[in-house]
């Protein structure tokens, strides 16, 4: 099922997810969702936090950006990208293996907000997968640009938090406008 995304502004952007041990069948639809969810809105990643639940889960797929490249390693050796796709994520533990770099991001909890943000280049990842299984890559270019960026909404922090000031001035407006939007929207929904 499609599930709508929150946005900017909305309190569980900002809650820090807790660690997932069992996939339960509750936990099993919700990947569902969000890989619907992230499909839906031609995204490159979502995690648990952008539909309302407070979890240590996301979900990735790369396979639809042709002009960033990713690589991945499995074991100590490359390992082809796509079949690795869809990449569900839990408790992930993100480690930098090199130096951050600027690269373009945006996120589906900010709607038309794009921005430059420096990340390390390739990272180490421990983590769990949708069987229950522990998994262990490292991974570069967009794919590690995506496991950072949903790993930290994972611990209620967005990429606003990672831009520079300089940049953040920038979208001030079109930031206060689109929180705005969002209280609104709940305070609407808290009615009777
Ligand atoms: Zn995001």
């Amino acid at each position: 099922m499609v599930l709508p995304i929150l946005k900017y502004g909305h309190p569980a952007l900002r809650q820090k997810g807790a660690r997932v041990e069992k996939i339960t069948p509750p936990i099993r639809q919700l990947i569902e969702d969000l890989l619907a969810t992230m499909y839906a809105a031609a995204g490159v990643g979502l995690a648990a936090q952008q539909v309302g639940h407070a979890l240590q889960l996301t979900v990735i797929d790369v396979r639809g950006v042709k002009d960033r490249p990713s690589s991945l390693e499995l074991a100590g050796k490359p390992a082809d990208v796509g079949g690795f796709m869809p990449l569900v994520l839990f408790n992930p533990i993100v480690t930098p293996l090199d130096n951050p770099i600027a690269g373009p991001e945006g996120c589906l909890s900010f709607p038309e907000i794009f921005a430059d943000i420096a990340r390390p280049e390739s990272v180490h990842v421990v983590g769990m997968n949708e069987k229950g299984e522990r998994i262990e890559f490292r991974c570069g270019g967009l794919l590690a640009r995506a496991v950072q960026h949903e790993a930290d909404h994972l611990h209620g922090i967005l990429f606003i938090d990672r831009m520079s000031n300089e940049i953040k001035k920038e979208l001030k407006h079109q930031l206060d406008q689109l929180q705005q939007a969002s209280k609104e929207e709940l305070r609407k929904k808290a009615k009777p």
